[in-house]
């Protein structure tokens, strides 16, 4: 056979290779996501050229991936069935920066960067092959196009200038079709090729790939097997007995077999019309470590200006004895980039922060599989994405609050409530969306929540405001005077009882072009002013006011006469420009 050639690289591989093992270093296990990305792709691209060009299956071999692995020397082999590559593709795929996926991103990203544009074009590009090198001293490639009647072997060292192509001559190594990996680990980094380890890391990373993974692993079979008899032993047993009942003992045995890794249809890429709550249910509980079935889930599809499937779901409990209101860090959203697994860490970029309890995969077609949080953040594909899922899991929630079974909104209510309040004050967007799920008990209602539209439903022919009154619990707020009035006409009051609620209230503003009125607000009006009396009362009493303030001095900034008590004496309200009295027990108790 002809003796290997040598090639140099381009001079920005290097560069490209520094710059993947310098910024990935701690991260290091993403070389087999790359690579078994890679094999898919290859998987894919034979797949869907065959369909125009037969010729190139006529080897009739599976679609498959098998990794196996050698921990006693350090060794993973990646072999897929897939499209292969020809002396002249692996120059090009392998030794060139000009077709790698990499370089093309690295450029988009330049160029996005210089030319100040959006850039959502970087979709199609991963990091690469090169990441072997995160963990390989030597990467030996032997591939077999269809388009070729040889095989050829392309082999690179970490930090080398130059690789070399060959022939390949072992017929121990000759493939049908398709390319065989093989890493020879650094010496830190043999770890990776313990059969365990490879399986967790398939499981995690590929765990949807829609092709088959296989990996190399060891099993048991537990035999029984006839052992000989004790000779002393025999000759106190029975004769008879002997015959018929030989000794047998346990033992298992060894060997070596593939086991199938992954899941090769995610439930999210079923139809939702065939796929059962049972299953989804399970998918929920083993994906997020859940004991209790969700509350609701929702499994949709978008096409057209932006791809991407997804399942979400409304946990029924919140975590335990942490307030995952300012805990970002929930890893609830699995993110997948054309089913490979990308990131959990990116929720607070999918998802607004007071929705961070929701669960649940996105799998995108249109981002780059090396995707990163400041890619996440500049996308536009990711901003269509996000208004997406927002408008989904209001769908879920409001099914939920229209359930037969009203438990489970109590349920959610008890657990999320704050997040919707919260929600409120951070998302005005939304605010239709949101006003409709909030509940609250009233002065009809104490033991009840209700919800808005429910007091509005309530409200009387000639009320034109919604109101309100905060107060640290539903007793404190049944006894204020502020009620009095209120409760002669029969009028019905939200008690706010949650700290949040009133700022919620206020950044509403109204519902259904209804005004949410503070009570405890110094010009009340219940439309019943009846101003000539009011005069002579203030005339009446002016001088007592005067002495009240005179004697309050700095305490009260007025002393004033009011029509809206019935029973008791006196009232301290707040300035309708100044905080309410609850506003400033919480600015109180923030400040100390
Ligand atoms: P990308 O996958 O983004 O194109 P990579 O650096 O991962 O970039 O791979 C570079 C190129 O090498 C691929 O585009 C493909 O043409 C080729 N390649 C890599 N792995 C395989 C494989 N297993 N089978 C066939 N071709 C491959
Ligand atoms: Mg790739």
């Amino acid at each position: 056979p002809p003796p290997a050639e040598k090639y140099e690289y381009q001079a920005e591989v290097s560069r490209l290779m520094d710059l993947i093992v310098n910024s990935l270093y701690s991260n290091k296990e993403v070389f087999l996501r790359e690579l078994i990305s890679n094999a898919s792709d290859a998987l894919d691209k034979l797949r869907y050229l065959s369909v125009t060009d037969p010729q190139l299956s006529k080897d009739a071999v599976d679609l498959d991936i098998r990794i196996q692995t050698d921990k006693d020397n350090g060794i993973i082999t990646i072999t897929d069935s897939g499209i292969g590559m020809t002396r002249q593709e692996l120059v090009d795929c392998l030794g060139t920066i000009a077709q790698s996926g990499t370089a093309k991103f690295l450029k988009a990203v330049k160029e996005s960067k210089d030319a100040g544009t959006d850039n959502n074009l970087i979709g199609q590009f991963g990091v690469g092959f090169y990441s072997a090198f995160l963990v390989s001293d030597k990467v030996v490639v032997s591939t077999k196009s269809p388009k070729s009647d040889k095989q050829y072997v392309w082999e690179g060292e970490a930090n080398a200038s130059s690789y070399t192509i060959r022939e390949e001559t072992n017929p121990e190594n000759l493939i049908p079709r398709g390319t065989r990996l093989t890493l020879y680990l650094k010496r830190d980094d043999k770890g990776f090729a313990h059969p365990e380890r490879i399986q967790k890391l398939v499981k995690n990373y590929s765990q949807f790939v829609s092709f088959p993974i296989y990996t190399w692993q060891e099993k048991g079979i537990t035999k029984e097997v006839e052992v000989d008899e004790d000779p002393a032993e025999a000759k106190e047993a029975d004769q008879d007995e002997k015959i018929e009942k030989k000794k047998t003992k346990k033992v298992v045995e060894r060997y070596w077999d593939w086991e199938l890794t992954n899941e090769t249809q995610p439930i999210w890429l079923r139809n939702p019309k065939e796929v059962t709550t049972e299953e989804y249910n399970e998918f929920y509980k083993k994906t997020f470590n859940e004991y209790s079935d969700p509350l609701a889930s929702s499994h949709f599809t978008t096409e057209g200006e932006v791809e991407f499937r997804s399942v979400l779901y409304v946990p029924a409990t919140s975590p335990m004895g942490r307030d995952d209101i300012t805990n970002p860090k929930t890893k609830n959203i699995r993110l997948y980039v054309k089913r490979v697994f990308i990131s959990d860490d990116f929720d607070g970029e999918l998802f607004p922060r007071y929705l961070s309890f929701v669960k649940g995969v996105v799998d995108s077609n249109d981002l780059p599989l090396n995707v990163s949080r400041e890619i996440l953040q500049e996308s536009r594909i990711v901003r269509i994405m996000r208004k997406r899922l927002v408008r989904k899991t209001f769908d879920m929630i409001l099914g939920i609050s229209m359930s037969e079974n009203k438990g489970d909104y109590e349920t959610f209510w008890e657990n999320f409530g704050k997040h919707l309040k919260l929600g409120c004050i951070e998302d005005r967007e939304n605010h239709k969306r949101l006003a409709p799920l909030l509940r609250f008990f009233s002065s009809q209602s104490e033991d009840e929540m209700i919800s808005l539209d429910e007091y509005v439903e309530n409200m009387k022919a000639e009320q034109k405001d919604i109101y309100y009154l905060a107060a640290d619990s539903v007793s404190s707020a049944r006894n204020t005077p502020f009620l009095e009035r209120l409760l002669e006409k029969d009028l019905e009051v939200l008690y706010l009882v949650d700290p949040i609620d009133e700022v919620a209230i206020q950044s509403l503003k109204s519902y259904k072009e209804k005004n949410f009125v503070d009570i405890s607000k110094e010009d009340l009006d219940l439309g019943d002013k009846n101003e000539e009396k009011e005069k002579v009362t203030k005339e009446e009493f002016s001088r007592t006011c005067d002495w009240i303030k005179k004697r309050l001095g700095e305490k009260v900034a007025n002393v004033q006469i009011s029509n809206r008590l019935s029973s008791s004496p006196c009232v301290l309200v707040s300035g309708k420009f100044g905080w309410s009295a609850n506003m400033e027990r919480l600015m109180k108790a923030q400040t100390v």
